[in-house]
Parts: structure tokens; sequence; C-alpha cells
């Protein structure tokens, strides 16, 4: 068991004395608070946080995030207060302890919703602190150090929530060391079959594979000592994870598994890796299709190295690693580099950092999207990329997460490109942008200053960073549209009231905007946009609000209406618009919803909210833009028409059509189109288009219908 003075020796050198004796008043407190309490190790309970706080050591990270470890589990174990914490160790010091103990708090039983919890707790948690997860993750690794002592089923559960979570995460953050621990900790509780397997398949060849590589890291040292090459040379057999992963990854087989026998060349400038490849590649054949250049396009975590694979003359296969030491120490600690000693400024770093441009989009995805299992869905593209590595024809080396297109690919080179690619060229033949790319692909996009992005464009790309910026660029166009609609209705409604001259446009009229509206405005085009989107609509209430006096005159009410009624296709839909004016509703025309059914309503460009059935098959199948759905539900007391179709299979007889329309005259339903199909094998169908007042009036016709003999089926269309 660690001892507290082993971890202020370690600091003593690094740390002001400050910290030392803050970090000794912490280990007091945690130990008073933990007194008595037993681990299932059997050790005491104080073990745990002292094994956190000594990796949160070895990490360097700052005093707070120290005190922080050594107090994470009091909130939740012991009858500490936050108040005690914040009084004794200051704001900062609580805020990171609640936010550890919140995230182990997920009670959730389902594991996918469990899941989808953990991560958004995780999530909120980081972006309020990103020390949370630090202390996190080293709680997570001495958890899975004394895994061993939990029954079976925890111990499954625990180190596949690591593999899931807790590993993707280290690893965005460009943690590898951390990463690595997680990985192989969990690995063997995960899957015993194939952790023992590979085990007992490198065992065998361990001794020897050790000589050989004894012997190639001699040669190294000695080829680059020759060519004035600064270098220290690293030599290991790969973790049984990795090796794990790249079988599965590839679906190869162990012997095809090519750094299984790995070496790393850590030298001091970019010039000398080259250098070193070089000198590498002039003694040995390499494999090109497995060189990979991350200094020049570091991973989105921001590694960065070179990968050569050669072929020794006994015909075996070594992968080297070459870079800097300052790239080694960033592959290592990644983002905790930051917080060495002391503490940088996080918000600043929250919204800079490449290596949390996945956390800024998770944030703004959950803000849009709290359902699990969208948030989920969104969750696989963003955290656990597969990675494929693609090249320029110019051969540079792309990498994209595997099932990214020739579109994604546009994207990653440039925003330009990618917003105005035309065709792609992959191998040298012509491709469709949405061919998903393959390792090795040679693909060229041709931007087209005609071309556009399109909303299907949507479906076509993988990457977050395509699909934002594609999005973007629709918003910016719609909001265009919605800019130039709302300024042509407003013209028109203006001059229909005798508004004072002064509050028809201008400042006068900017500033009682602010006034009536909730939605913010701060220049006269936010409220084009508002009323070209139908998110307000200019009706006489609206006028008579704006109107200092508190009432419009209207001139002339009907065209008002007819420019209105032209524009939203129908007024007073009966529709209530969740948490805003209504605006232009009107109902769409693909699944027209009848009421009483399940809805959404989906903002247009130009043409305010229109209102999609469930039951459509661009809600069903999420075509429509998530952000853009907004929540509706029918006004109850609105009294409506609406049209449905029903397709009605029956037994070709003489009079069934009689029977069907004379059923629904009985139920007060409106035919307004009827047509009839008759088969050779005596079926017939009928399509009936139908005006009836709700949803439940629309079910009682389809009773009626189904009870006449001879139908075999009734159904909405
Ligand atoms: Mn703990």
């Amino acid at each position: 068991m660690i001892r507290i003075d082993d971890i202020l020796e370690k600091i003593a050198g690094s740390y002001p004395e400050k910290d030392v004796t803050f970090l000794k008043k912490a280990y007091v407190f945690a130990g008073r608070a933990h007194k008595g309490q037993v681990r299932r190790s059997g050790e005491p309970y104080l073990s745990h946080p002292l094994e956190v706080a000594n990796m949160l050591a070895d990490m360097m990270l700052d005093k707070t995030t120290l005190v922080a470890g050594l107090l994470h589990d009091a909130l939740e174990d012991t009858d500490v207060t936050t108040e005690e914490i914040r009084d004794n160790f200051g704001k900062e010091v609580a805020d990171l302890v609640e936010g550890v103990t919140k995230i182990s708090r997920v009670q959730e039983t389902s594991p996918e919703v469990r899941r989808a919890e953990t991560i958004q707790k995780i999530i909120l948690a980081m972006t309020d602190d990103l020390r949370v997860i630090f202390i996190k993750l080293a709680d997570r690794i001495h958890n899975l150090k004394t895994l061993k002592y939990l029954g079976e089923n925890q111990q499954k559960r625990i180190a596949k929530e690591t593999l899931e979570i807790y590993a993707p995460i280290a690893n965005r953050l460009g943690m590898g060391r951390i990463k690595a621990e997680l990985e192989d900790l969990s690995f063997r509780y995960v899957e015993p079959e194939a952790y023992f397997r590979i085990a007992a398949l490198i065992e065998p060849q361990k001794k020897r594979a050790e000589e050989d590589l004894q012997k190639l890291k001699a040669e190294l040292e000695q080829l680059t000592r020759d060519n004035k090459v600064p270098a220290q040379v690293e030599a290991r057999i790969k973790r049984p994870y990795s090796i794990f992963d790249k079988m599965k990854r590839r679906n190869i087989d162990f012997d095809q598994v090519y750094d299984f026998l790995a070496l790393r060349i850590i030298t001091d400038t970019a010039k000398n890796c080259y250098a070193a490849l070089g000198i590498i590649h002039q003694r040995w054949t390499h494999l090109p299709n497995r060189l990979r250049d991350f200094i020049t396009v570091p991973k989105p975590n921001l590694y960065q190295a070179l990968h050569t694979t050669i072929l020794t003359a006994e015909k075996r296969t070594y992968e080297i690693q070459i870079r800097t030491l300052e790239m080694h120490n960033l592959a290592e600690n990644g983002i905790a580099a930051h917080w060495k000693y002391k503490e940088p400024d996080p918000s600043h770093l929250i919204k800079e950092d490449q290596r949390l441009a996945w956390l800024r989009e998770m944030v703004e995805l959950y803000k849009e999207q709290k359902n699990p299992r969208e948030f989920l869905k969104n969750l696989k593209t963003n955290l656990l990329p597969e990675e494929v590595y693609v090249f320029t024809p110019k051969g540079r080396v792309v990498s994209l997460p595997l099932g990214a297109s020739a579109l994604d690919f546009a994207f990653q080179i440039h925003s330009e490109i990618g917003l105005h690619a035309g065709g792609a060229k992959i191998n040298g033949r012509a491709a469709p942008l949405r061919t998903i790319l393959k390792t090795g692909d040679i693909v060229e996009v041709q931007p087209s200053s005609e071309k556009m992005p399109r909303r299907d464009w949507l479906n076509v790309v993988f990457t977050s960073t395509a699909r934002h910026q594609i999005k973007r660029w629709l918003n910016q166009r719609e909001k265009v549209k919605s800019i130039n609609l709302g300024k042509k209705l407003w013209d028109k409604i203006q001059a229909k009231y005798s508004l004072p001259p002064a509050l028809a446009s201008g400042t006068l009229l900017l500033e009682r905007l602010t006034q009536i509206l909730t939605y913010r405005v701060r220049k006269i085009e936010d409220f084009y946009a508002l009323a070209g989107s139908g998110k307000i609509i200019i009706d006489k209430n609206f006028m008579e609000k704006l109107s200092l006096e508190g009432r419009a005159e209207e001139r002339k009410p009907a065209f008002l209406e007819r420019v209105i009624g032209r524009i939203s296709g129908k007024s007073g839909s009966g529709i209530l618009v969740k948490g805003g004016e209504p605006g232009l509703v009107r109902l769409a025309r693909c699944c027209s919803p009848v009421k009483g059914e399940p809805i959404t309503g989906y903002m247009t460009a130009g043409k305010g909210i229109s209102i999609h059935a469930v039951r459509c098959p661009l809600v069903a199948k999420e075509i429509l833009a998530n952000e853009r759905l907004v929540e509706v539900q029918w006004d109850p007391s609105a009294k409506g028409a609406f049209k449905a179709r029903l397709l009605i299979r029956s037994i070709d007889s003489p009079g069934v059509l009689a029977k069907v329309t004379t059923a629904i005259a009985k139920s007060e339903g409106n035919i307004t189109k009827a047509e009839v199909l008759t088969f050779p094998d005596h079926r017939a169908q009928i399509v009936l288009n139908l005006v009836i007042r709700d949803l439940s009036h629309l079910e009682s016709i389809m009773g009626q219908i189904t009870r006449i003999k001879l139908i075999s089926s009734v159904e909405r269309v």
C-alpha cells in the first residue's frame, strides 16, 4: 500500500512548499472521513484515494487535482458534506469532488441508457472542469487493479464500461499511457478467451522475439549514431489488447499482425525524424502501404509520429515509430500536460484545444438532443472512431473514421472543397461522392464553383466536422431566404396599417421589437428572419402590441389575411407550438397529419413550421434535421377538416364500393376521390380520399369499413 509520504516525497521537488502542506491537510481530512472503512481487498479504504492521488502526482497535475483526488470518494461514501470540503479546501476542490461524485451516481439499469447517461454526465462535468476526468480515470484504473475482489458480473460490467467509455475518452484527450492501461486492465475481463489465446500465442515466441528485438535495437542505435542523428531506441512486444484490437479491426489472424514487435526512436527535431526514416528505408525494405506521416497530418487527438513497417532478411516485420521527445510526451500525457504543476485557464482550453473539438460538439449535441438513443448514435461516430487512412494524389495521408465517404474526405482537406465538391476520383476512377473510403484509397475531389451543399448531403457524410459545416452553410442560406421573405412580409403588412412612420422602420421599431418579443433582436434583419421562418407571426395582435398606443388601426384586413393565408397554406391550423408564439404553420403534404395523431413541427426556411405526423417516413427515418424539430401539439379546442387517404382491399364483388361509401356517409365522412382497381384473381383495391374531423373520426370510419363482409383490410396510406 502506498503511503502519503511517498507521494509527498515525489512532489516535494517540483511543487511549492504550500502545495505540499495543502496535500498533507487533505490526507488528514480524508483519513478521518474514511476511518474504519475497508475495501473489498481487505485494505483500509484510504488506500484507494491514496493510489488515485499518487497516479495524479505521476501525471504531475496541479495541487487542486491531487487534493480532489484524495477526497474524491468522501462525498459518496462518508458523512462529509460539500460545505465542509469547500470551507477547508476551497470551491474548486469542492466542485471537482462533486463532479466526480455525480458521474458515479448513475443508477439506470438498462445498459444502453446507462451508458448514454454516464457519458452525458461525464461530458457535462468535463466542460465545468476538465480535471474531473483525470480524477475519474485514475479512480477507474485503481478500481480495475482491484477488480479481482468483485463478483464476475460486476467485473464484466466495469471492464466493459471502461473499454466503451473511459478508454476512448482518454484516447480523444491524447492520454496514450492512461488509455493503454485502461485497455489492458479491462481486456481480460471483457474478452477472457481472446485474452488468454493471444497471451498463449505470444508466449512461445516471446524469447526469440525479445532476442530479435534487441539485435534490431542495437543495429538501429548504430545506424543513427553513424548518421549523426541523436536517438534513443526502445523495443517492445505489443500489448495484448492492441494486438487484439488490430486483429478485430482488420479482420486478420495473429500472424498477420505486423506490429506485434515494435520499436520506437525518440529524437530531437522533426527534421531528424524524417532523417531517421530515410536511414531506415535505405537499410531495409519497407511496406509502402503501412507508412504513415502523422507529423504532417496529426491525428485528431494531436498525436504526432512517423510510422513505418520494415521487412527484415529473416522475413519478419517490425513496426517502427519515430517521434521527437516533445511528441512522445504529448502522446503519453496528452491534454493533461497542460496541468503540469500549475493551473491553466481551462475555459480557454475548452474553447480552443483541438483535442476537445468532440467535447464541444458533444455539449452542443447534448443541448439539442437529450434523447439518449439519438445521443448514443452520434457518440459512436465521435467517440469511438475506427480509422481508415487514405491518400491525396500527392501522397499526403488523411485519416478518417471508418465509414467516411469521399465527401467527408473533401471536407477534411478544406471546408471550401467540401462545400463545392463536384465529383470524386478514387484510385484514378470517377466515383460518386457518397462512396465509402477504404484504407489505401487515393482520393481526389474536384471542386466546382457551381456546386453547393444540399440537405441530403447530411446523409452522405459521416464525420461530425463535415455535418457541422454543411449544416452551418444550409442554415446560413436559409437565414438569408428567411430574411428576404420576412422583409417582404413586413413591407406589405406595415403598409396596410397606419403605423406612425417612425415606427415602420429604423431604431424606434427595433426598440419596440426588443420590448415586445421574447427573442433577441439585435438588428432589423433578426426580426425579418424570425418573421420569415415563421417563429413569429405578424398579425393584428402583433401590430397592436407593436403600436405605441397599444392598438393598430387596420386598413385592409382582408388583404392581410390573404398574404398570411397564402404563405402558411392555412391560417388558424389548430396547432400549438411549445414555448413559442405560433408562427406560420402548415400541415405537411407528404403525410397529411390528422388532428389527434402524434405530430412534430419542423422549421422550414421561409415557409414557417410544417407539421409532420410522427409516422411520416421523413420523421421515422430521421431525415429531418434534428435541431429544427420543434415540439407542437394539436389545439384541443380547434375544429378542423383534415385529409386522409385509405387503401381498402377486398374481394371483387358488385356492390362493395357502394357498401363502403354508405358506411362512410353514415359516419359523416366526406369522400373527395375514389379509385377502384380490380385484379383477375377476384381481388379489388379501393383508394379513397376523405375529409374527416380528427383521428378518432377516422378510426371509427375505418372500424365501420372493416365490419363490411368481403373487406380483407383497411389501412391508411
Ligand atoms: Mn473511487
